[in-house]
């Protein structure tokens, strides 16, 4: 049996870094902040871990669903954002759910909507909890709601039904990335849906936050692979028609889409799915600077040859992932097709890069994604994430924002938000750290820039620190136009430049629709909107 997730950390217990990548990262932090020791702090283990007292109980008839265990409670507490790792490592528990339910039927959904709403408790629908935007912590006015129970899907995570025909599945929420996948290998399909989470996160997350996947062009976004859905409200069930398309009024898919849990549980979906790739090209391509990569990369985007993969990553960033040597920008080009080869697609490609000085390395061959510059940065992108637990204990502070924006604004937008960034690393901490940028999907119309920035921060003092440098680098980016979101979603975090984006009328309608399907307001109160 699979080792139980960490309640602090990503991935299952026993599972992280090895010396040699730990060692490998804090090199580059070391450098890249101008250190030689860190100030390195203790996580309290689980056991030592001080929970406030559950202020509600599960009657017998759900009780075999239910859990107010310790482990479940901490587990469910936070997401995967920066503040919920340094809170975690403060041994912050305040936020912890009272009862954690795993309900295996949407029947049981039902119930635990029943019993929640009769004991005025609040309702967070829970998926792998990989959400970075503080989408599933049980933090709202503990005075009008009185408690939480968290609802997570793992145990409804099935490929129900395999349409070969239509090339469509019907899939449970809570089915986890690399369970969905093995269920479809064997009939020579797939989701081809790979967020960097992939592991650890779940469809139905996918389908409530519109997920990007890994894939840079075309379709690669959960919205485009969905082809109806069904949603448990505490209203009722409402399920779309299972169609290729349909004109007929506003979509009932689309109004899930994105509706982060305050909506409904997002209990199954009929997904449209793909032949698995039989042929692929790729290769990096170097550029002397970013804006030129970038300028090239809108040549590609709008020739129609979509790319699978097409991210450009800055100088910095190619340094710090083992990409590059820090003084060119790379391009990781790839094109793969379950039915054709691609050469020609390829050749194009690297004409337009040519255009724009783009000299190609490794590129063509069959597995060059996964060698050279464009594999060091592949292995970089899967093992990330278990680098958050060995720098947050090192008062190191590291985080993500990504956001899109057309491309006549690209050039200055960037160097707008990423001037923004450092001076508030600089304000906040007192030194200067480092902001660094890639595309990770790119548009006819424009890209979506990801920037990840590095400071030192101060133990006592992170959570004020990281909020600065964010509350710095959303004004800048809402100010000059982008979303204060590409793929991340709106949760408990974004919501001061949400509510700046999103225009007024449009609020208020989805608060009607709110008010409809969850008339007392229980789910997941102050994501999106407010109660
Ligand atoms: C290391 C890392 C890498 C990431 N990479 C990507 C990436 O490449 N692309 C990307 O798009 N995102 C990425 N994310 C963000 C996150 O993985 C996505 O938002 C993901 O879609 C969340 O899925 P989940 O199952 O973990 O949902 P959760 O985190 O459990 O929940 C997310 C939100 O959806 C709601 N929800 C969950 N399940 C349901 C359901 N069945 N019905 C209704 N509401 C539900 C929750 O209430 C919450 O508001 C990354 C996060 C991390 C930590």
């Amino acid at each position: 049996m699979a080792a139980r997730l960490k309640h602090f950390g990503w991935g299952r217990e026993g599972e992280g870094l090895t010396e040699e990548e730990t060692d490998f990262i804090l090199a580059r932090s070391r450098e890249r902040l101008g250190i030689r020791d860190f100030d390195l702090v203790r996580v309290p283990p689980l056991e030592e871990l001080k929970l406030p007292a559950p202020r509600l109980a599960a009657p017998a008839s759900l009780a075999a669903i239910c859990s107010n265990a310790l482990y479940d409670r901490a587990a469910h507490t936070y997401g995967k954002a920066y503040v919920d790792s340094v809170r975690g490592m403060l041994g912050d528990y305040a936020n912890a759910p009272d009862v954690v339910a795993y309900p295996r039927t949407e029947g049981e959904v039902a119930s635990l909507f029943d019993w929640a709403g009769g004991a005025g408790a609040a309702v967070i629908p829970f998926g792998g909890g990989s959400s970075v935007v503080g989408g599933v912590e049980p933090r709202f006015d503990r005075n009008r709601y009185k408690g939480c129970v968290t609802i997570d899907l793992r145990e409804m995570g099935r490929v129900i039904e395999v349409d070969r025909v239509s090339r469509a599945a019907l899939i449970e929420g809570g089915a986890f990335g690399p369970a969905l996948e093995a269920a479809l290998r064997p009939r020579g399909l797939t989701l081809r849906h790979f967020p960097q989470s992939f592991e650890y996160s779940t469809l139905g997350g996918w389908i409530a936050t519109r997920s990007g996947g890994h894939f840079a062009t075309l379709y690669t976004h959960i919205d485009d692979l969905v082809e109806s859905v069904r949603t448990v409200t505490p209203a009722g069930m409402l399920e779309s028609r299972r169609l290729p398309g349909s004109g007929a009024g506003p979509s009932p898919d689309r109004l899930m889409l994105g509706s982060e849990g305050i909506l409904g549980i997002i209990t199954a979906a009929w997904m449209r799915l793909q032949d698995r790739p039989r042929f692929r090209a790729g290769g990096a391509v170097r550029f002397a600077d970013f804006y030129a990569a970038a300028r090239a990369l809108r040549a590609i985007s709008q020739t129609g040859l979509h790319p699978a993969n097409c991210r450009i990553l800055d100088p910095d960033e190619a340094y710090n992932t083992g990409a590059g040597d820090g003084r060119a920008a790379i391009m990781v080009l790839a094109f793969e097709s379950a039915d054709h080869a691609l050469d020609p697609w390829m050749k194009r490609a690297l004409e337009c890069c040519a255009d724009f000085g783009g000299a190609p390395e490794s590129a063509g061959a069959e597995d060059a994604h996964r060698e050279g510059a464009a594999g060091r940065w592949r292995n970089a992108f899967i093992r990330m994430p278990y680098a958050r637990e060995r720098t947050v204990t090192r008062a190191i502070i590291n985080d993500t924002f990504e956001t899109a924006i057309t491309w006549e604004r690209f050039e200055s937008f960037h160097a707008t938000v990423k001037d923004a960034a450092e001076r508030a690393i600089k304000d906040a901490t007192g030194r200067p750290g480092q902001v660094t940028c890639r595309f990770t999907h790119v548009y006819p119309d424009g890209p979506a820039p990801y920037f990840t920035f590095h400071a030192l921060g101060r133990h006592g003092a992170l959570i004020e620190q990281w909020q600065a440098i964010k509350e710095a680098a959303s004004d800048a980016l809402i100010a000059a136009g982008g979303t204060i979101t590409h793929h991340h979603a709106v949760g408990r975090q974004h919501r001061p430049w949400y509510d700046r984006q999103c225009p007024p009328l449009f609020a208020a309608a989805l608060k009607a629709a709110k008010r409809t399907l969850d008339p007392q307001g229980m789910l997941n109160p102050g994501v999106l909107i407010d109660p």
